[in-house]
């Protein structure tokens, strides 16, 4: 089926097109009950876990999604034979939630490598100068860069190590980590390392926000890097090695299929008040769902967009994350050589990498844009040509050769519901608000609000947002059986 999402440039045709197939547009189903158990706002895969997890327990649920698919920020597209993450791609067995949910839906046998990590790909940056590009194996970058991180990382003397003592717990230990609440930049300032280090390390964080150092936070890094044991190979692994063959499309939908309530796509919501009765959310189209409970799992920059009675707690209308950047895929119809390149948040483009060979013969490679430069400025399907030109310059080693046939990509940052990427930090946003956040997401009762935005273990990825949303249902479950948690 054909979503609405998404946009495709041919460069031969000089034209983009919007809509792509996908896997994950699903049909509504009848709308059954007068009043439901739980109401569940958004199908992301906070929302399908959640959905999920409540009907098996034998509840009565209803799924509204704005879009006309699952998936939210995480789908697959089919574009000449070829599968394209639109958002969400990389999964790794270090991450729980995810690595469940591929094996309870048998699809272990389905991951596959991206080619840019493997060991025959070159890695490039930008060279010191900045007026070219520096290309070398792997082994030699990881010489020079595990160093160089470690010491960023070490602000304890152990390495970070004492920094998140329970690296899933991140608001504990808050008195110590408070004062690291700062910019990539500030951190980097402080280290006693030469100016051209300061650049190279700089570019391999970069992407990992696609913001400038100065708006990323250094203490949310930290945090992820705690995560991935204190390795920052494995860091890089988790967050971009090992991918799903059929798709992210493929997992929601299998968690899809065993949801046994109702749905309604194209279900774009107004309001979620708390009544004598009951909960009630209403749609724009007019529509109006009563139910006990209310899990939303809308996206943290598309709060303020929906009026809640009683209203929300300040902070999660005020706080925001700090990714507004994008990924753009594009298809040479000559092969490549694997390679992974990266600039720094100062350029348009961070970093681009090949990402395996297409079913037409030619590469697939992927590319991510920075905040506050091409894609969010100007809007990238009003000039595709000059992102592409962006890609050749700012991370291309003059000895690749592409020919670019066309570009795949969604614009996050301009979606209405998303309004932003991956929820990636800047700096001070933990300690004002997010972790405030965090600390309660049910906020009056009969309402939970959850979205991977905030998530307390991998915030930002598809594993978080499985966590935020399973932690719900087992809360709401618990709270409709009359049962006290603690
Ligand atoms: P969402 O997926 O945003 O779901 C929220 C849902 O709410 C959406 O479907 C939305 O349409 C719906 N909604 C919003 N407003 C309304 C409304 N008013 N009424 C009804 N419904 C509404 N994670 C990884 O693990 N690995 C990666 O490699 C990775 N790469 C990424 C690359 C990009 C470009 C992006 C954008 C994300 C990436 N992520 C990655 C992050 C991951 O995709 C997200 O963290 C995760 O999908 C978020 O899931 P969610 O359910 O919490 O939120």
């Amino acid at each position: 089926s054909t979503t609405k999402d998404g946009y495709r440039y041919d460069v031969a045709r000089d034209q983009v097109t919007t809509g792509c197939q996908t896997e994950a547009v699903k049909s509504s189903s009848a709308h059954t009950e007068a009043s439901y158990d739980v109401i569940i706002i958004g199908c992301g895969f906070t929302g399908l876990a959640a959905a999920r997890d409540l009907s098996i327990a034998g509840k009565r649920v209803l799924l509204l999604e704005a879009r006309d698919r699952i998936g939210g920020r995480t789908y697959t597209t089919h574009v000449d034979g070829h599968n394209y993450e639109m958002g969400g791609t990389w999964i790794h067995w270090l991450q729980p939630h995810v690595w469940a949910e591929v094996t309870r839906y048998g699809l272990v046998d389905n991951v596959k490598m991206s080619t840019c990590m493997s060991k025959e790909a070159d890695v490039s940056y930008l060279n010191d100068a900045k007026d070219g590009t520096i290309r070398e194996r792997p082994e030699k970058t990881d010489e020079r860069l595990l160093p160089l991180i470690h010491k960023l990382m070490d602000i304890d003397g152990d390495g970070g190590e004492t920094v998140f003592p329970q690296p899933w717990l991140p608001l504990e230990n808050r008195e110590v980590w408070g004062a690291w609440d700062i910019s990539l930049q500030e951190r980097v300032d402080q280290l006693d390392i030469s100016q051209a280090d300061r650049d190279f390390v700089l570019s391999w964080l970069s992407m990992n926000t696609c913001s400038a150092p100065a708006q990323s936070s250094f203490l949310n890094l930290l945090r992820l890097y705690s995560l991935s044991g204190y390795e920052f190979n494995i860091f890089m692994e988790i967050c971009g090695k090992y991918k799903l063959k059929d798709g992210t499309s493929r997992l929601a939908s299998a968690i899809y299929s065993e949801f046994t309530g109702d749905s309604q796509f194209n279900c774009i919501v107004k309001s979620i008040s708390s009544t004598r009765e009951g909960m009630v959310v209403t749609s724009k189209d007019g529509r109006s769902f009563s139910g006990k409970e209310v899990i939303c799992t809308i996206p943290l920059h598309c709060l303020p967009d929906v009026e809640f009675s009683p209203p929300l707690p300040s902070a999660f209308v005020t706080a925001k994350h700090a990714n507004f950047g994008g990924k753009v895929h594009l298809h040479s119809s000559s092969p490549v050589d694997p390679w992974f390149g990266v600039s720094d948040g100062h350029h348009s483009v961070c970093a681009a990498f090949t990402e395996s060979p297409s079913a037409q013969g030619g590469t697939h490679l992927v590319s991510f844009a920075v905040s506050d430069k091409l894609i969010a400025k100007h809007h990238i399907k009003d000039n595709p040509k000059a992102y592409i030109e962006a890609v050749t310059n700012d991370v291309t080693p003059n000895s690749v050769h592409m020919e670019t046939t066309h570009l795949v990509w969604h614009d996050w940052a301009r979606d209405e519901f998303s309004k932003g990427a991956w929820g990636s930090y800047g700096p001070k946003q933990l300690s004002n608000g997010l972790g405030e956040i965090m600390r309660n997401t049910k906020v009056s009762e009969g309402l939970q609000l959850v979205n991977s935005d905030w998530a307390s273990g991998w915030v930002g990825y598809i594993d978080g947002a499985l966590e935020m949303g399973r932690k719900a249902a087992r809360d709401v479950k618990l709270h409709l059986d009359g049962i006290d948690r603690r």
